[in-house]
């Protein structure tokens, strides 16, 4: 039996961070959404009113930014706390949506998430999902997975996701997002969105959630089985 990491990347709405949260229940790992990272990065600077042109302000604020994951015994599962309060669905908004991207291409921000969450993994048993996980967070990774989906499709389960949470949303204005940040993430010169060159692409259109995390746990068993 091996210890593995399981790096989980794709474009926005696809199904990667149920996903991945699921295939990590079933394998007793542990689960990191490194979008949330970004996005609880793009709260603070919100709430800082912090100009992303600036570049000394984005590094002084993201010095007296801490981000820490804490298990929660109740919920078999770990919450995200920025400066010790937690951040929940706040990091799930219009108004972060629309930002996530810019904040996301900043080299300093990147660089800070990316150590944190190179840390995360140093144990292994983890799986991680995100934009460049399997190129540059994990490139070592044991399996690479690159999930993609119909534009439509992710549209509608992110509205449903949403929906789900108790947040109603515009499906149109969904859609644009989705469509906004695949081009701004696979784009931007720091870190762009590509299928690492050995990940194994997984077309989520046609496939129940079942299907598609049934599928990566048998990739991950047989690895972790292998001598
Ligand atoms: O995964 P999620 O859609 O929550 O990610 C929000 C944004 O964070 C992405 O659109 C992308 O701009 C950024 N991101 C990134 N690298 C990652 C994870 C997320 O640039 N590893």
């Amino acid at each position: 039996m091996k210890d593995i990491v399981i790096a989980i990347d794709g474009y926005s709405g696809t199904g990667k961070s149920s996903t991945a949260k699921a295939v990590a229940r079933r394998l007793h790992y542990i689960y990191v959404d490194s979008g949330a990272m970004y996005r609880t990065v793009t709260l603070h600077f919100l709430k800082n009113k912090v100009n992303l042109d600036d570049n000394l302000s984005v590094i002084s604020h993201l010095s007296e930014l801490e981000l820490e994951y804490r298990f929660d015994n109740s919920k078999n599962d770990f919450e995200l706390f920025l400066n010790d309060l937690h951040v929940g669905d706040q990091i799930r908004t219009p108004d972060v949506n629309s930002k996530v991207s810019a904040v996301a291409a900043i080299k300093e921000v990147r660089r800070a998430l990316v150590k944190k969450q190179q840390a995360l993994g140093e144990q292994k048993r983890i799986v991680m999902d995100g934009r460049d996980i399997g190129t540059i967070v994990f490139p070592q990774a044991e399996l690479k997975i690159f999930m993609t989906a119909g534009i439509e499709v992710r549209a509608a389960r992110r509205y449903r996701e949403l929906l789900e949470k108790g947040i109603n949303s515009d499906p149109d204005e969904i859609s644009r997002n989705l469509r906004e940040r695949d081009h701004f993430d696979s784009t931007r010169s720091d870190s762009p969105l590509v299928k690492a060159k050995d990940a194994i692409e997984i077309d989520t259109t046609h496939l129940t959630f079942d299907q598609q995390v049934n599928k990566i746990v048998k990739l991950a068993e047989n690895i972790i089985s292998e001598n």
